[in-house]
């Protein structure tokens, strides 16, 4: 096939590829006490869900794999989703991780830098959990997840002074950076607080990519700093969780 050809074949795909983006946070059973449970999901709803995707016919990709196809056309899956998770919890690790696998997905995490191997002690009125620590994550890139930076301290971006969330943005994605081996290129602002000023830090700060919350899919026309995702509950029923993809597949793709 002629290069022509090849554009031919490809630019109609790239045109209607929509992106459905999920946020997590733990998969485990909600805790007595927990002032977030909306946090959870449990291990038999993110099982039950994952079946569905795999039915509905949706493969799981890496924001590495989305970025390459935004710059340069490469191939995506003909119905592509990203599975993410916020803040880094061990339980990512010890139950999220298995499932995952078990389905043949792949998911993106992103990690607090100043917290790694501590607790959500930025919540200090919320249960404390462990975060996932450097081995753990080290280990975890290997098994083919994908990290990104939750700034260092999981600050309210918007609030601090530019200087200051600058040096958030900065600072997490050299440390995340090194303990990585390789350079961080997505962001998840933390509480998804950002404005037009935190966009123009994120590019800045090196940033190719960032994911807000926001019940939509993602298209050609979407700003790659403004990536929606779609938040999943301990709430969230079957039906309301393919009732979603379909509705934002069909009545909302831009
Ligand atoms: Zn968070």
């Amino acid at each position: 096939m002629s290069l022509l050809d090849a554009n031919r074949h490809l630019r109609p795909g790239r045109a209607r590829v929509k992106l459905p983006i999920l946020v997590y946070h733990k998969i485990d059973r909600i805790p007595p006490g927990s002032r977030y449970p909306r946090n959870y999901v449990t291990p038999e709803q993110f099982d039950a869900q994952l079946a569905f995707l795999q039915r509905a016919g949706y493969r799981s990709v890496s924001f590495a794999d989305y970025l390459a196809h935004r710059d340069g056309g490469a191939r995506l899956p003909r119905r592509p989703i990203i599975i993410t998770f916020d803040d880094g919890y061990r339980s990512n690790r010890t139950i999220a991780q298995p499932i995952l696998e078990k389905h043949g997905c792949t998911a993106t995490i992103f990690l607090v830098a100043g917290y790694v191997g501590k607790t959500n002690a930025w919540d200090p009125d919320e249960l404390q959990e462990p975060l996932l620590d450097a081995g753990e994550v080290r280990a975890m890139q290997a098994a083919g997840i994908e990290f990104g930076s939750h700034t260092c301290t999981h600050a309210p971006l918007t609030r601090l002074a530019p200087a200051d969330a600058l040096a958030e943005l900065q600072s997490s994605r050299e440390q995340l950076g090194a303990l990585l081996g390789r350079p961080i290129t997505v962001l998840g602002y933390p509480y998804g607080d950002y404005n037009r000023e935190t966009l123009r830090l994120a590019r800045d700060a090196g940033y190719q990519a960032a994911v807000v919350v926001r019940r939509r899919m993602n298209t050609h026309a979407t700003d790659l700093l403004e990536l929606r995702r779609i938040p999943v509950t301990c709430l969230t029923s079957p039906g309301r969780f393919a009732w979603d993809l379909f509705r934002l597949r069909w009545f909302h793709g831009s």
